[in-house]
């Protein structure tokens, strides 16, 4: 059978359906994994995932490694000294509304602010993505990427770039496409780990007919959230898979985990990219991990591929291109 019938035989829900069937209440979520309810206030950055992803946790269990990254914490609401609003001074690349202009001959921008899930240490998670986002952006951010023939990349990002519609995507697409000096359209997302069927087949199918160079770098913190489900979807798929990853805390910061990972991405298809080290944004302290970066690098190199070492990078404000962690001062 092919993996495009599995898909229709798989699923019962749409991704629209599956996306609303989910938690967005802290102590509904404390209960679907058998764990006491708190009285936590509601958090700012509002909590959010859905059950067949929640249906990964294992029971009972508050050091889940999926738990931990979507769980709210009453930490996380208190101001750390060093943890800010916006890490990466983003505001100031921005040269147009919902565009991001920092890197050589690639522009990152966020066609949607919306996530499928709500990762507790994301560094956009007080990005003012009201004001980036509007439709009505579209015309000013195809000009600017029209009137500068040095950009031969598009990163549709967000946000989640697959929370859009397939119909709002494919409009993105086919302006990009229009474009001659783009070579290729990358997008940066978490959306088909968290709810596979995502990538269902009529997007597939307008991928598949993208007439540049198409990369899709997933996000997946650690080997517990993937499984067969998101390789039967992504085997139909033409574009080059790659992976990235944030560094936390208790999470995936041992070379077991990220060993595992690599293995697993690999039967997928799905090549490590880069492996972040969390960005300081304000209620993420907790997620800081205190590992000797070069001892888990040195043990990555001695037991993988070379090829399925992630490059552990960090993000800085100012500079044009991710810093590998050997060249961070101390
Ligand atoms: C990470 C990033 C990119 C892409 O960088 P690559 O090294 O090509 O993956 C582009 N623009 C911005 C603003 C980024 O943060
Ligand atoms: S999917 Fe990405 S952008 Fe969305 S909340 Fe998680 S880390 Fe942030």
């Amino acid at each position: 059978m092919t993996a495009q019938a599995n898909i229709h035989l798989i699923h019962t829900q749409d991704w629209q359906e599956a996306l609303q069937d989910g938690f967005a209440d802290v102590n509904a979520l404390l209960e679907f994994v058998d764990l006491p309810k708190t009285d936590l206030p509601a958090p700012t950055f509002s909590q959010k995932i859905p059950r067949i992803f929640a249906q990964k946790i294992t029971k009972g269990d508050w050091h889940d490694p999926i738990l931990r990254q979507f769980l709210p914490t009453e930490h996380e609401d208190v101001p750390q000294t060093g943890y800010v609003l916006d890490p990466l001074a983003e505001r100031a690349h921005s040269p147009v509304p919902g565009l991001l202009h920092k890197y050589k001959g690639r522009v990152l921008i966020t066609p949607t602010g919306a996530c499928a899930v709500h990762c507790r240490y994301c560094f956009r998670r007080h990005y003012d993505y009201s004001s980036h986002t509007k439709q009505s952006h579209m015309a000013a951010i195809l000009d600017y990427i029209r009137a500068d023939s040095s950009i031969f990349e598009v990163i549709l990002s967000g946000g989640d770039p697959l929370s859009l519609s397939n119909a709002r995507l494919s409009k993105w697409l086919d302006a990009l496409e229009d474009i001659d000096h783009i070579s290729t359209i990358r997008m940066h997302t978490r959306t088909p780990v968290v709810l596979p069927m995502r990538l269902d087949a009529s997007l597939q199918a307008r991928l598949n007919a993208c007439t540049k160079s198409l990369v899709m770098v997933l996000h997946t913190n650690h080997p517990n959230e993937v499984d067969d489900t998101l390789k039967i979807h992504l085997e139909p798929l033409k574009a080059h898979l790659l992976n990235q990853s944030v560094l936390l805390k208790g999470i995936n910061d041992d070379a077991d985990t990220l060993v595992a990972l690599s293995y697993k991405l690999f039967k997928m298809g799905v090549m490590p990219y880069y492996l972040h080290m969390l960005d300081k944004v304000q209620g993420s302290a907790h997620f800081q991990s205190d590992v000797d970066l070069d001892a888990l690098y040195q043990a990555l190199l001695e037991r993988l591929p070379g090829y399925l070492v992630p490059k552990i990078v960090q993000e800085l404000p100012f500079v044009a291109n991710k810093t590998p962690f050997f060249y961070l001062a101390d």
